[in-house]
């Protein structure tokens, strides 16, 4: 008998889980609807800072596969249609379409992929027009038809994470004025503060003006009720555009409803096959779900792509008869401000601590290619290794080119579970023109290793 997979989402995790089931099931045994209550499916949001700015073609280039596309292999999928409700019990959701017109749609397997919801400050003046999200291809759209209006030479950039940083290059590239106002002390929240102090300087040089530890009280209104400014607790920031980085929440309102585990992060709960705990034909991935840390051993919401794709494919694998598990993440990411690159995986020293793990920490500072060859730009590695074993916890770099993927070193050492020592001897690739023949992340694992070991002696 045909079996039918409904599909929730038509992003990344939904649409991959979509796909990798049809790879394996054909039609006549599988039938798959995929709901997306947007207008697009498959799309990089990633791409949307590099398209703002001009960097990449959009909307259309950052779509991985069409509508048409999924539906030519075999899929249902049902744009501009949301699912207001899941009834686990009788194995059925209820959509509603453009028109509102609701129904129905029965499952043998649901997978939910809502992704997240970007975080918008509950202030004055936050829905008023000239303030602008950057979650959709849609918000992609309204930005540069801000831009557009003319007369925009101010920006205001709510938010330090990667998508502020992200946004505020964007900025700096239509040629504004850019303030980045972020309630952290550093920009950058998921490095260190000295790393993040590191961020900061960059984005001064470059000529953004950085206000920290000041969160939005207002977004301030001109007589045409457009937004021309935010203000904290301390000043006024006047603006012509404002762009919200703010961070995402997990999209689980749904699954709650339906009586679905979420965890104290807020996202939905799974097994490692991404099955929902507790549920034998609901599965989960992507930014609406919690994942396992494997440096920590907690719990954690990471709204990443690169999961979410992994996630998906999982999900299909599974539905369509395969066998496949996540085991978990060592919090890699990477970003940049125009020619700054930023990256971090494991353990920064607060999550060390949170997880009752003693460290050490080492800091250095070297050069992306032998100093003696063309453009040999400084980078700086901080590592973070566990006291006595000398275990790696924690890497993070700030540099220029070829700084953030050294990061992936780390990111392999971690999942090995390898200690400082040990990376010292790690056979990296050097040549003169990528990296000094010590190459920067095996000087951090060099001096990281001394310090564990001087702190053994005295301890
Ligand atoms: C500006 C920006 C830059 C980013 N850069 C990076 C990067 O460099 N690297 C990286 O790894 N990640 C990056 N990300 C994160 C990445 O885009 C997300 O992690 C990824 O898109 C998550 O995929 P998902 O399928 O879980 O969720 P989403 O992509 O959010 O997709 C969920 C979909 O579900 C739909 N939906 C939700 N509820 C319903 C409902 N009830 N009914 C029907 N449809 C529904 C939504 O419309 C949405 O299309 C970036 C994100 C943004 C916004």
């Amino acid at each position: 008998m045909t079996e039918r997979l409904v599909v929730i989402g038509g992003d990344a995790a939904g649409m991959s889980a979509a796909s990798q089931a049809r790879r394996r099931r054909a039609a006549d045994d599988l039938e798959i609807i995929a709901f997306e209550r947007g207008h697009h499916t498959s799309y990089s949001a990633c791409g949307i800072p590099y398209w703002i700015g001009g960097a990449t073609d959009g909307p259309d280039a950052l779509v991985a596969r069409t509508a048409d596309e999924h539906r030519a292999r075999g899929i249902d999928l049902r744009l501009g249609t949301e699912v207001v409700a899941v009834e686990p019990d009788r194995g059925r959701v209820r959509s509603r379409d453009a028109d509102g017109r609701e129904e129905w749609t029965g499952y043998d397997h649901l997978v939910i992929a809502t992704g997240a919801r970007p975080v918008r400050p509950p202030v004055p003046g936050i829905d008023a027009p000239g303030v602008f999200g950057v979650q959709t291809l849609d918000d992609g759209e309204a930005v540069l038809r801000g831009l557009d209006r003319g007369g925009v030479r101010r920006a205001v950039v709510v938010g330090g994470g990667y998508i502020g940083v992200e946004m505020a290059e964007a900025m700096l590239r239509h040629g504004l004025d850019v303030t980045l106002v972020d309630r952290n002390d550093q920009p950058m929240s998921t490095l260190d503060p000295d790393m993040g102090r590191l961020v900061r300087t960059a984005l001064e040089g470059l000529g953004v003006r950085v206000v920290s530890g000041a969160a939005v009280r207002e977004v301030l209104t001109g007589p045409d009720g457009r937004a021309c400014g935010v203000a904290t607790d301390d000043a006024e920031f006047p603006a012509d555009i404002v762009v919200l980085g703010v961070g995402v929440r997990p999209g689980t309102d749904l699954a709650r409803d339906a009586g679905l585990p979420l965890g104290a992060h807020g996202g939905l709960l799974t097994d490692r096959a991404m099955r929902v705990r507790g549920s034998e034909r609901i599965w989960s991935g992507g930014d609406c779900v919690e994942v396992l840390n494997l440096v920590s051993g907690g719990l954690q919401h990471i709204a990443l792509g690169t999961h979410a794709n992994k996630h998906g494919r999982i999900i299909g694998t599974n539905i369509g008869g395969g066998y496949a598990t996540f085991p978990g993440v060592v919090g890699t990411a990477v970003s940049k401000v125009c020619d700054v690159e930023i990256a971090r995986t494991g353990l920064k020293e607060s999550q060390a601590r949170a997880a009752g793990l003693e460290f050490v920490t080492a800091v250095i500072e070297s050069t992306s290619r032998a100093g003696y060859y063309p453009d040999a730009a400084t980078m700086t590695v901080k590592m973070l290794a566990e006291r006595g074993t000398g275990r790696l916890l924690g890497l993070q770099i700030v540099g220029r080119e070829g700084a953030a993927k050294r990061v992936d070193i780390g990111a392999v050492a971690l999942t090995a579970g390898m200690t400082v020592d040990q990376m010292v001897s790690l056979d990296l690739g050097y040549a003169p023109p990528f990296s000094p023949v010590w190459d920067p992340v095996l000087v951090a694992a060099r001096k990281a290793a001394d310090v564990v070991r001087a702190d053994t002696r005295k301890g």
